[in-house]
């Protein structure tokens, strides 16, 4: 089954431009250096899956036409990755059922915190977003199937915190990532995709930068691998004309075709 991803945004937490800077990226005319918070879109077989919702979804729905959305995984509970989880209000108000929030449990409760009105049990607020969390088994590689396909849950350090990443049939997704532990790397064979933080050129504690993220894609060989989470310090161009062909840059509104089941 053919799946079509899209990034919603490829930026770091700060987005790019970067508030209060006029560096050669954030005033760049290239609409590749202007990354929105990371979030992608999965799409196949009619059907809609996000992973994250920061807080750039609302503009990033509109100018992607989201007109539906039937689930959606977290990869963990910073701001940049939950804090749109509102604006899904009138999504869900179209669904039949609840909207499935698939979420680690370190994810799950700041959730709950964070949208508190949406999730407590007595005198919820009455429009508050029809959705419900399930909680993910913590077991490296366990699947939840949804509409044909299996995404799996994939383990990576995030500085001192361990994070969600996922595998969808042929990709996967490893944003806010510094390390990938030693029982995710069998479940990180046979890629067609590999989407990796790369924040920066310089080292920091709890993202890879571009050196480490290339020396992640030559010891686990996917076909193609596409770079996010990315700040001011990259321009688009000219970071990309010193990577090999098989490594890109994702920017805000990419789309990639791939096998999910
Ligand atoms: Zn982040
Ligand atoms: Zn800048
Ligand atoms: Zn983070």
């Amino acid at each position: 089954m053919q799946a079509t991803l899209t990034f919603l945004g490829s930026g770091t937490s700060m987005g790019v431009p970067t508030l209060g800077c006029d560096c050669a990226v954030c005033t760049s005319t290239d609409p590749r250096n202007r990354r929105t918070r990371p979030s992608v879109r999965v799409e196949y077989d009619g059907h809609t899956v996000l992973i994250d919702t920061g807080p750039d979804f609302h503009a990033q729905a509109l100018r992607e036409g989201v007109r539906r959305v039937d689930a959606v995984f977290y990869t963990h509970g910073h701001v940049d990755h939950v804090l749109g989880m509102d604006d899904l209000r009138p999504l869900t108000f179209r669904n039949q059922g609840n909207l499935p929030l698939y979420a680690d449990d370190a994810t799950a409760d700041v959730l709950e915190r964070i949208f508190e009105y949406t999730f407590r049990a007595e005198d919820r607020y009455p429009t508050s977003a029809r959705v419900e969390i399930h909680r993910l088994d913590p077991t490296p590689g366990t699947a939840v199937e949804l509409f044909g396909a299996k995404f799996q849950r994939i383990p990576v350090s995030h500085g001192r915190q361990e994070i969600t990443g996922y595998r969808f049939g042929a990709a996967a997704y490893l944003t806010d990532m510094s390390d990938i532990p030693p029982a995710s790397v069998p479940l990180l064979q046979n890629l067609d995709i590999l989407i990796l933080d790369a924040l920066r050129r310089e080292p920091h504690p709890s993202h890879s930068h571009l050196a480490k993220s290339i020396a992640i894609v030559e010891q686990l060989k996917p076909r193609r691998a596409f770079f996010t989470h990315m700040s001011h310090d990259l321009d688009h161009a000219g970071t990309e004309a010193t990577l090999p062909p098989n490594i890109r840059l994702a920017y805000d509104g990419l789309q990639l075709h791939f096998e999910i089941a």
